[in-house]
């Protein structure tokens, strides 16, 4: 069966219900600097909903940048970001973070909290539920992504790939639109990467729209449907894994690919 074939099958049902919400988001003219420092130069972008979009290029390139932007760590200078056609430039900050997931390389958990209060707190204070319905949907999120036996653990007493899962988990409770994720394996040890990235390809499978800032190039090729590569904060080519791996048109892609491959 075809990758195509299950995404469309599971993104169309489980029981009656569609898995995710998948969210399309088309990115138009986007450009954004920090002081003086013009990082993203007119970035137009489109993810369609239900798929995967890798993000690759060189360190520097933008990439967490333009990540940024998607859920408005920092505010773009020009253009436009639209969730399922709505900007999320005027959209309300507690709708945005509901919609738009992120999952980051350090984690980002508190530290004093088990990993059920990390996903629970997000869902109290984000969604405003109760906390015996945050307690029901947090414990089925980290089973989801094979936490149930380390959920009283506070993140100090998981591996790197256990936190990471606990993030995922805690980004998939809000029942977003979009997760983006950025580097999310870059700082685990070797062993633990192959854990998350499955279960990131498993996420694609079933239909969640995700856009993936990554250096893991077998991934990218393996589980996007769209891979985008970034240079100097522009896209420079944008396209299939076999068109952007097997034969990329720039002199800067194909130098790239030679450094990283
Ligand atoms: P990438 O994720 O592709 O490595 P980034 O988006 O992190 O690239 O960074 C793009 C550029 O913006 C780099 O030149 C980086 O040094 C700069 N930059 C990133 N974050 C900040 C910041 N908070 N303040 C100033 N410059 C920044
Ligand atoms: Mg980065």
């Amino acid at each position: 069966v075809e990758v195509g074939e299950l995404r469309a099958a599971s993104n169309t049902t489980i029981g009656s219900e569609p898995r995710f919400k998948a969210g399309a988001l088309k990115v138009r003219d986007l450009s954004m600097a920090y002081g003086d420092l013009d990082v993203l130069k007119g970035v137009d972008l489109d993810i369609a909903p239900g798929t995967v979009t890798c993000i690759i290029g060189p360190s520097g390139s933008g990439k967490s940048t333009l990540l940024r932007c998607l859920n408005r760590l920092v505010e773009p200078k020009r253009g436009d970001i639209l969730l399922d056609g709505e900007s999320i430039l005027t959209m309300k900050p507690e709708s945005l973070r509901r919609r738009v997931g992120m999952v980051f390389q350090h984690f980002n958990l508190f530290p004093d909290h088990t990993a059920l209060e990390n996903v629970m707190l997000s869902l109290m204070k984000i969604k405003k539920m109760p906390r015996a319905e945050a307690r029901r949907i947090a414990e089925a999120r980290l089973a989801e992504v094979g936490l149930a036996e380390r959920k009283d653990h506070r993140p100090a007493g998981l591996s790197g790939g256990q936190q990471q899962r606990v993030a995922i988990a805690r980004a998939l409770a809000m029942d977003p639109e979009v997760i983006l994720f950025d580097e999310v394996t870059s700082a685990l040890d070797p062993e633990l990467v192959k854990g998350v990235l499955d279960l990131m390809a498993n996420l694609g499978q079933q239909g969640m729209t995700m856009a993936v800032v990554t250096h893991e190039m077998g991934f990218a090729r393996r589980v996007a449907d769209q891979v985008v590569f970034m240079d100097e904060g522009r896209i420079i080519e944008a396209g299939s894994p076999q068109q952007i791996f097997d034969s990329p048109q720039s002199e800067r892609l194909k130098r790239f690919l030679a450094e990283v491959l």
